[in-house]
């Protein structure tokens, strides 16, 4: 889950100073300037004064200068509150300035915001946590157990005849707008959550929607000579070995998540044929599988789902992908090509 904690906008009861103030009707005894409007105050008129000794005409004069202003509904008060240097009249006019919570609609001072939507704290901790998208929100269930909520549910990659032509483009945009091709062999399936953690053999790795998985598969076969009584002592064996790429991805995810989870495993598969060693160090391994998942996401116009990558507070996932974030902004591609093949851990 990757969210930040925001607390509602600092806000302080505001009494004006004035308020201590004694006013003073009284009779004026010599002239006067009023503060507000300059008016001359004439000897033995009315007028009104504050204990630092400024004058005013009239009382409307006097308000003018001593009331604050309800930045909301513009009311003139005396006791009122202060958010954010503005002034409120009250805790009604200061709360119309709270967020709205994208899930119940509610204004609310405290909650969280995640990414670009704001979540309320009631919400935050009372609804599921969409398996898609990762928002808070109204969710419907997925048979193995997953939520997914309204938005995600409307492009959600259900079947894997659905799921094929997405993965191909997804691999064909890697190839030509970012450099990822590769002649390799790729086993496509889309899975439920119960295969992929059985598959990746780690059930509590939250973050993985998807996996990448290579093996070796090697084959032994034994060819006799003429006489093939005699195979077991004088056969010859023959080893050969293969590279089996398999890439499992959970069905239900939006498309837009789909393409993702798809960029990111194809860059592992990538990552193995280019830079072999790259595997050694998980956090450059997934920092940079995580990072051409931006890239893609980026040529997709979706730079907006990139903020989740970036606020992950993964120390294998969210460093990694900083890194590369940073080394690209520095340095372009050469600077990513760099990190890849320096020799600094982890
Ligand atoms: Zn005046
Ligand atoms: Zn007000
Ligand atoms: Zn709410
Ligand atoms: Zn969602
Ligand atoms: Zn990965």
């Amino acid at each position: 889950m990757l969210s930040e904690t925001v607390n509602g906008p600092a806000s302080r009861a505001l009494a004006l100073a004035a308020l201590s103030i004694l006013l003073v009707m009284s009779t004026a005894a010599g002239a006067a300037t009023c503060a507000t409007c300059g008016a001359t105050i004439k000897p033995g008129s009315t007028y009104y004064t504050t204990k630092d000794n400024t004058t005013y005409c009239s009382k409307s004069c006097m308000n003018k200068a001593i009331l604050l202003t309800c930045s909301v509904c513009g009311v003139r008060f005396q006791k009122g509150i202060q958010s954010n240097g503005k002034n409120f009249c009250s805790n009604k006019c200061l709360a119309t300035t709270f967020p709205s919570c994208s899930v119940c609609g509610g204004k609310a001072a405290e909650g969280m915001q995640v990414e670009s939507r704001f979540v309320c704290s009631k919400c935050f901790s009372t609804k599921p946590k969409c398996g898609s998208c990762g928002m808070t929100a109204e969710c419907s269930p997925l048979q193995d157990g997953r939520k997914l909520c309204a938005d995600c549910a409307k492009t959600a990659v259900m079947d894997q005849k659905t799921a094929e032509p997405l993965f191909d483009k997804a691999r064909l945009l890697m190839s030509e707008k970012l450099g990822m091709a590769t002649d390799s062999v790729i086993c496509f399936e889309l899975v439920d959550i119960r295969e992929l953690n059985k598959l990746s053999g780690n059930a509590a790795a939250e973050m993985e929607m998807g996996l990448f998985k290579h093996t070796k598969i090697t084959t032994t076969t034994t060819t006799s000579g003429k006489n093939a009584g005699v195979a077991a002592s004088g056969g010859q064996k023959n080893v050969r070995t293969e590279d089996k790429n398999s890439i499992y991805i959970l069905f239900g995810l939006s498309e837009a998540k789909f393409m993702e989870v798809a960029a990111h495993e194809i860059a592992h598969e990538a990552a193995r044929v280019k830079w072999p060693h790259l595997i050694e160090s998980p956090g450059k391994s997934e920092g940079f599988a995580q990072f051409m998942a931006s890239r893609l996401n980026h040529e997709l116009g979706r730079q907006d789902m990139n903020q989740r990558l970036r606020n992950s507070p993964d120390p294998i996932y969210g460093d990694g992908f900083r890194r590369f974030e940073k080394a690209y902004a520095v340095d372009g591609w050469r600077g990513v090509e760099e990190l890849i093949t320096s020799a600094t851990a982890p």
